[in-house]
């Protein structure tokens, strides 16, 4: 038997003795070292957007305990990254490599609805879901792997040229991968907008940006600016006041890249957006490039992951965990730490 965390009911989380699954034909079952807690959890935790009886947690890595008699691209006991995203093989965008489109995307990837995260002792995985890791990845650093992956997304949809000025909106877990992974591309000036000191103190830490804490400081800025906007911004707070504003402090024919999720309608003025020329994109979750290259850059250390770990809780606490999250001074990622890594 082993431990998995249920989802119940609004603020409750109960753990149930469940027997460990079974691999067999393409799956493969992973023994979870480290599970991050995603914004998505949290809010379904305050408002069931996964249905009671979800086992959440879909950024984990861990070990493989046993593989399917199909399974060829692992072997027992190695060190994996999950890569939880579900893929049909058969819709129009998995057949482009586009897998966070794919219209089973949100319902069966691991953690989400239909198939069992890692909250849990054991989870059972498809076999193109597990990337071995090399010696010098931690699997605590491998269980961010796939909040970077869509934070890359997100900085590509940007469409960012070397020089381009660009705002980040939000300084969370996204928003500090996404400022790592945009340092990289060699953009003009990075102005992050954060009104918690904490965040702000985490991208502080990091260096290159200007940071600051109003919109009015931001529009202050973009006066200096030749086309009086940003090139890009990329939005990754989802609170309305930063949506809203991210149309306006881009510049004429720059883009907006909508990340962070926003809960309720959002009024526009279409006919002030359309005379000013700017691409909104928006993005979710991973293609399969974006994986690849965040699995390249962990295993070259290029990035920063153990930052934006603020604090490691055994799964007995995960509920701890979660109350700690509310506070956005002193939390950021929370690492749940579900078996020790020898
Ligand atoms: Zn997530
Ligand atoms: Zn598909």
């Amino acid at each position: 038997m082993m431990r998995a965390v249920v989802l119940k009911d609004i603020g409750k989380l109960e753990f149930e003795d469940r027997p460990i699954p079974k691999a067999s034909g393409n799956k493969v079952l992973i023994k979870v070292a480290y599970c991050g807690i995603c914004g998505s959890d949290l809010s379904a935790y305050r408002t069931l957007s996964f249905p009671p009886g979800t086992v959440m947690g879909h950024e984990f890595s861990g070990w493989v305990e046993a593989i399917g008699e199909n399974v060829t691209n692992c072997k027992i006991g190695q060190r994996v990254a999950i890569r939880p995203c579900s893929v049909c093989f058969k819709c129009p965008w998995c057949n482009e490599d586009r897998i966070s489109l794919c219209p089973d995307h949100i319902v069966d990837t691991i953690g989400l609805k239909n198939n069992d995260g890692a909250y849990a002792d054991f989870t059972l995985v498809d076999d193109f879901m597990v990337f071995p890791l090399d010696d010098s990845t931690s699997l605590s650093e491998a269980a961010v792997l796939e909040p970077l992956a869509a934070s890359i997304h997100a900085v590509q949809e940007g469409n960012i040229k070397e020089g381009d000025n660009v705002l980040i909106s939000g300084a969370g877990s996204i928003g500090l991968l996404m400022f790592q992974y945009l340092k990289m591309l060699k953009p003009g000036r990075i102005v992050v907008w954060e009104r918690s000191p904490f965040r702000r103190s985490k991208v502080e830490e990091l260096g290159g940006a200007t940071v600051v804490s109003t919109q009015e400081e931001v529009e202050e800025i973009v006066k200096e600016f030749p086309r009086k906007g940003f090139d890009v911004v990329l939005e990754a707070a989802g609170a309305k006041q930063c949506v809203q504003a991210s149309v306006k402090l881009v510049a004429k024919g720059g883009v907006v890249v909508w990340m962070g999720q926003m809960h309720e309608p959002l009024e526009v003025d279409q006919f002030a957006l359309t005379i000013s020329g700017i691409k909104i994109n928006c993005s979710i979750g991973y293609f399969v490039e974006h994986w690849d290259i965040g699995m390249k850059l962990l295993q070259e250390g290029k990035v920063n992951l153990k930052m934006m770990v603020t604090d490691e809780y055994p799964l007995e606490r995960i509920d701890d965990a979660f109350q700690a999250l509310f506070n956005p001074e002193k939390d950021m990622k929370i690492m749940l730490k579900v078996h020790d890594e020898n």
